[in-house]
């Protein structure tokens, strides 16, 4: 049997990882566009010089060789020819018996200026972008980011370690609202601003001032104009599924996959970001598992979709945001703050919908378990946050331990 997993990242690497533990002797490859393996949520880490190609790169060492898997790299999937069997590459064609995609996602671009055409305009996702900003950043003083989503925030704070004077453009009126609610976004934008850095927050970007083919300046509905000689985009990505075009494969906006992660192809597959389920890298991780096994015969299904977990880190703070970030009308808020530390759950129907815990982010295994199963804690006569492992008690038939709470 022929296994091949289009993408190196969290998905694909273990997706091989898994199969190789399931299928000795089947033969697998991973293609990848990429040179190296590496980590997405480690790029501000190489801009800032902190990591290196070697650093960045979250697979085992000597991954390849040691699990006995062909490694394509710098090779990139044009087509798939799905009745056929076979894959379309830039470097020829091949062959495969079961086949995942997991092509991860893309940055988007929008069309504002000379943002597409232009030489120092980034998105940041992959590796080849985190060393085009850092070979550019040695000669540029003056960068705006657009976006202060995670990527944008992680953006800006490899180029603050480099010393560079960073603007940081987003329309919402906090940063990193998608993971925080405002209070603890606001934790952030303090520690930014005095590292240096710069927001323009609720604005948004109307067009470009140029010099020859270089971005100078963006220019915002306020009026106002940011010089500028490098900038980031960060508003966003789109699954990298554009070669399935024509293929016999569904897609959406996503690869349409079921709740296997099984294409309308049975011998084809999806997983991570290019699956649209998630675009967060422990889900990838999940995803990539789950697709495995099923490509080896097993019937798992994926049903991690509700229980989003997200850690953010920058200057020493950390933040956890486990379910959902805000709340819908008759959900009920409760926030416990002291010096240090700053929680907020909401809850709705009695159970836990989501969890924002800002210092100590202790226990989110707890918290993961109480959101993904949506137990009941109305009979717990205390806070909810404090709540432990303690309140539930017993083991099941199984031997597992069993929540011992009215549902
Ligand atoms: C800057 C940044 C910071 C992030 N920080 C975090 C974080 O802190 N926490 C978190 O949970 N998530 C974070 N993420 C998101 C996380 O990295 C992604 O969710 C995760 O990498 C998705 O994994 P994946 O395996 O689906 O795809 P990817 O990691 O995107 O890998 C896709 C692979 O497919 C290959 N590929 C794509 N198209 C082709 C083609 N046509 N032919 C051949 N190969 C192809 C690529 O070369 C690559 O190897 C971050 C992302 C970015 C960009």
């Amino acid at each position: 049997m022929r296994h091949v997993i289009i993408g190196a990242g969290p998905a694909g690497i273990n997706a091989a990882k898994t199969i190789r533990g399931m299928r000795p002797d089947d033969e697998i490859v991973v293609i990848s566009k990429d040179k190296y393996v590496h980590s997405r949520c480690m790029l501000h880490k190489y801009i800032s010089g902190e990591r290196n190609e070697r650093t960045v790169d979250f697979a085992d060492e000597n991954f390849f060789e040691t699990e006995r898997i062909e490694w394509k790299s710098e090779v990139a999937v044009t087509g798939i020819d799905a009745a056929g069997k076979k894959i379309i590459c830039d470097k020829g064609d091949m062959t495969y018996d079961k086949l995942l995609i997991a092509t991860g996602a893309d940055s988007v671009i929008p069309p504002i200026g000379a943002m597409r055409a232009a030489p120092n305009v980034f998105g940041l996702r992959n590796l080849d972008d985190a060393q085009k900003i850092r070979g550019l950043a040695a000669n540029a003083k003056k960068v705006v980011i657009v976006g202060a989503g995670l990527v944008g925030m992680d953006a800006a704070y490899a180029l603050l370690e480099l010393g560079k004077t960073v603007s940081v453009v987003e329309m919402m009126t906090c940063v990193m609202a998608i993971n925080m609610d405002a209070y603890a976004a606001g934790a952030y934008q303090k520690r930014f601003e005095d590292a240096g850095c710069s927001f323009y927050l609720g604005k948004k970007v109307c067009g470009t001032g140029t010099s020859g083919d270089l971005v100078t300046s963006i220019e915002l509905e306020s009026g106002e104009s940011l010089e500028c000689d490098m900038v980031i985009v960060a508003v966003g990505v789109r699954p990298s599924v554009g070669f399935l075009a024509g293929s016999g494969i569904e897609v959406e906006r996503s690869v349409k996959v079921d709740a296997h992660l099984r294409t309308n192809d049975p011998d084809v597959y999806a997983a991570g970001d290019a699956a649209g389920l998630s675009g967060i890298w422990p889900n990838a991780v999940k995803q990539g598992v789950t697709a495995a096994k099923n490509m080896c015969g097993e019937n798992v299904t994926y049903d991690d979709i509700y229980a989003l977990k997200n850690t953010v880190n920058f200057f020493g703070l950390a933040t956890l945001s486990i379910g959902i970030n805000a709340p819908e009308d008759g959900d009920h808020v409760e926030i416990r703050e002291d010096r240090r530390n700053y929680k907020r759950v909401i809850m709705r129907n009695k159970t836990v919908k989501g969890i924002l815990l800002q210092g100590d982010i202790r226990y989110s295994g707890f918290w993961q378990h109480l959101v993904k199963n949506e137990i009941n804690v109305s009979d717990i006569k205390k806070s909810v946050f404090d709540i432990t492992y303690g309140d539930f008690y017993g083991v099941d038939a199984r031997g597992q331990y069993e929540w011992r709470v009215s549902a």
